[in-house]
């Protein structure tokens, strides 16, 4: 019995590595794609949802570390708890650049310019983004890695910032509402600082 519960979890873990590289190379494109799409057009919600994607990077190469080790208990909670803590600082930093622009900007009543890559980019991840939160959190919960469930919230999270992303750049090139785009950057501050706040005192052992 025993035996079958370990093959179980290194299938797991497996499949927890594969997402995590899937997520990698998706957000290296995101990023790069949002920042330089973001620089170009002056827009502050794009060049946020970029470096949101070098978070994900970041979680999903600390779950990457963490998913190798998951066959020893104890360097897997070790991991664990390092893997949550690194994900909230992420989430924490994000949060206050983003607010930090959003007020610059508005305050400057910079206007961006259209951008027809960062509506692609948008609407790209806005359709990758819940399958991938969906098939993270499955490992996640199946392995008991609140880490894994934590990173599957900031896949899940990348799908809110895309949808407010797409509704300030449609607006600011529809409508010309250049406020639009720093008013959607601000709306995505409270969510950035709850995942954040809630990464950093997560529990490593469910109840
Ligand atoms: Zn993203």
């Amino acid at each position: 019995m025993p035996e079958t519960v370990e093959l179980d979890r290194s299938a797991l873990a497996r499949r927890g590595r594969r997402l995590e590289y899937f997520t990698i190379a998706w957000n290296s494109l995101e990023g790069v794609v949002g920042i330089g799409a973001g620089v170009m057009a002056g827009s502050i919600s794009l060049i946020a949802f970029g470096i949101d994607s070098f978070i994900e990077i970041t979680s999903g190469s600390v779950l990457l570390w963490r998913m190798s080790s998951d066959s020893d208990k104890e360097r897997r909670e070790k991991r664990e708890a390092i893997a949550l803590k690194i994900v909230g600082v992420c989430f924490l930093a994000l949060c206050l650049y983003v607010a930090y622009e959003a007020i610059t900007t508005l305050s400057k009543h910079e206007a961006p310019e259209r951008s027809i890559a960062g509506i692609v980019l948008a609407i790209a991840s806005l359709v990758v983004m819940p399958l991938l939160a969906r098939a993270k959190r499955r490992v996640g919960n199946q392995m008991g890695s609140v880490a894994m469930a934590a990173d599957a919230k900031q896949s899940e999270f990348c799908y809110y910032l895309s949808a407010i992303l797409l509704a300030g750049l449609a607006l600011n090139a529809a409508f010309g509402l250049w406020w639009a785009d720093p008013v959607a950057a601000l709306a995505m501050v409270p969510l950035i600082a709850h995942e954040g706040i809630e990464a950093l005192q997560g529990e490593t052992c469910r109840d």
